[in-house]
């Protein structure tokens, strides 16, 4: 790959602009954004709104002109085709709403500047009648319960402005947030249901749903955040899980949960920039799961987050591009014109906690003095 021979150059190698393919990421970005006959867009046509939320999202991230580039006012109509008389989005026309992509539309047209063309105050209700009696969501009509669907109501509700400031409050954010809690594990982590394995992808749907309903003061920072470092590989990339590969998607679920809790300098970040610059395609752009492995819309999206959540584009000739939100995964300068509020914790913060625990441990680990 073209990546891997010019970063063994030292000179690539101090000059990181070098070995990210801008260009390059733009043109897949594009070209996957229109090319309807590949196999992929058939096999994935139910999830299209997530493929093209990560798209839109990876060029903004590029600093791109997404409404220009990638045929804004045509999203906007197909995803409003996409939107059910309940108010729920399905995954490309024709199918079934679900709160994952509800959330995804969301997303999308919030980045296409369009969230006052749906029916706001329907979609709402569709997320909001999702909500079970111990504060779960179903993620559709056919009742599979799981935390990920617990960050997606949050996270949409809040998009529609529709979280705080109703009254009386459309969902019971409190019992919402007692379920994310009872999926905490003993490792610090938290799994899909309550009892389930923690997993990365679960880790930051629950942190992102806490950070979102100002209550991160439920999460055990300093184990949660070993957990988390724990998945950094040789290779400096993160896997989902002990004894799994590295692949490029963790660098999003991990990342942000770690920069949510203010520890993201708890891995080693440059090694984890350059494994996620090793992943992309240096002929066709685009970024994979893995070196060598062939590019998809996903791993782009979740690879240029990563760069962006380490800041790696700072100091280079691609500083002064949107950063990216941690908790609403979308460019920063947005989630600030929307008002969208979440608890991030400062590193500084972070740190300090670091000192008390550290502090607290050294005193239990010093033995009493001998009589
Ligand atoms: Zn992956």
């Amino acid at each position: 790959m073209a990546a891997l021979s010019e970063s063994a150059s030292p000179e690539a190698a101090a000059s990181p602009e070098a070995v990210f393919h801008d260009e390059k990421h733009a043109s897949y970005l594009v070209a996957v954004s229109k090319n309807t006959e590949a196999i992929e867009f058939v096999l994935t046509e139910y999830m299209r709104m997530s493929g093209v939320y990560w798209g839109l999202t990876a060029m903004a991230l590029l600093g791109r002109d997404v409404h220009k580039e990638m045929d804004g006012d045509a999203v906007v109509a197909w995803v409003l085709r996409c939107q059910h008389p309940c108010g729920g989005f399905g995954g490309g026309e024709g199918h079934d709403p679900h709160l994952l992509y509800t959330l995804s539309a969301l997303q999308i047209l919030a980045l296409l500047g369009a969230l006052d063309k749906c029916d706001g105050a329907k979609a709402a209700a569709y997320v909001a009648a999702l909500q079970q009696g111990d504060g779960s969501f179903h993620g559709d009509e056919w009742g599979e319960v799981d935390t990920r669907f617990s960050y997606c109501a949050l996270s949409s509700l809040a998009i529609l402005g529709e979280l705080w400031n109703r009254s009386p409050p459309l969902i019971d954010v409190a019992k919402a947030v007692d379920f994310v809690d009872r999926c905490r594990n003993f490792d610090g982590g938290y799994g899909a249901v309550p009892g389930a394995e923690s997993h990365a992808g679960q880790i930051f749907c629950c942190v992102g749903a806490l950070a979102i309903a100002k209550r991160l003061d439920l999460v055990d920072g300093t184990l949660l955040g070993w957990w988390l470092a724990e998945r950094q590989c040789d290779s400096g990339g993160l896997n989902g899980r002990p004894e799994k590969q590295a692949d490029v998607c963790y660098s999003w679920w991990i990342l942000s949960s770690l920069t949510i809790l203010g520890r993201s300098h708890w891995i080693d970040e440059a090694k984890l920039a350059a494994f996620i610059l090793e992943c992309q395609e240096g002929d066709g752009g685009g970024v994979a799961d893995r070196p060598g492995n062939m590019a998809d819309v996903f791993h782009t999206f979740f690879g240029i987050g990563g760069l962006s959540l380490l800041s790696w584009f700072d100091g280079t000739a691609y500083a002064g591009r949107p950063a990216i939100d941690p908790v609403f995964a979308l460019p920063a300068p947005l989630v600030a014109e929307l008002g969208l509020e979440a608890s991030v914790c400062p590193r500084a913060t972070a740190s300090l906690l670091e000192t008390w625990a550290r502090a607290r441990d050294e005193a239990k680990a010093t033995p009493p003095p001998s009589p």
